[in-house]
């Protein structure tokens, strides 16, 4: 039985897009654990923070998790979802957890030039570039502390699939 890879980095990285990709490359499903919370409570992200905070979010998140983490699976998660300790700790003893690095520049660059793919509330009301340097320098720590594996994210995606894929297997055969 095939462990979930569980993809995880900031808003922008590209877990959505790769995951899917890596899911074909693989044979595996795919799930996203934003769209999963957003099928679930037919609300946007927006809404749900604008309803019940950040912190509930946050709690419907790690459900998200839990509902959507199954064999042979690829699972985009939420940018925040290493902020809980239960999060990382559920996903690093669950299967493989793979962070997509981007720096700050070129995740601006993805966001700002396709703002409705990646539509969430700002957490700070300042201008994208600044909250994405704050909210980076927050959670960098965090990313590296859940992840099993590191992979450059600046790439082409189908250099960034291969090189999940090779780091995988060579994982396996080590
Ligand atoms: P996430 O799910 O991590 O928020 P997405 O997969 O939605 O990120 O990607 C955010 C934006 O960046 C999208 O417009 C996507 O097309 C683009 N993108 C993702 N990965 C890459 C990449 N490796 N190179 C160039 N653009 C990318
Ligand atoms: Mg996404």
């Amino acid at each position: 039985m095939a462990l979930p890879l569980f993809l995880i980095g900031a808003r922008g990285c590209g877990k959505t897009t790769i995951g899917r990709a890596l899911s074909h490359a693989l044979d595996y499903a795919f799930s996203d654990t934003d769209h999963y919370l957003q099928q679930a409570t037919q609300q946007t992200v927006a809404d749900i923070v604008a309803s019940e905070g950040w912190h509930g979010f946050r709690v419907r998140e790690t459900a998200a998790l839990l509902a959507v983490t199954a064999p042979s699976t690829v699972i985009a998660t939420g940018g925040g979802m290493v902020l809980a300790d239960v999060n990382r700790h559920y996903m690093r003893e669950h299967g493989r957890v793979i962070y997509l690095n981007v720096g700050v520049e070129i995740l601006v660059a993805r966001l700002t030039a396709k703002p409705e793919a990646t539509q969430r509330p700002t957490l700070t009301g300042r201008p994208i570039a600044d909250e994405m340097a704050e909210v980076l320098s927050q959670r960098a720590a965090l990313y590296l502390q859940a992840a099993h594996y590191v992979i450059d994210a600046t790439q082409q995606p189908e250099k960034i699939v291969q090189q999940i894929l090779e780091t995988l297997s060579l994982a396996r055969a080590g």
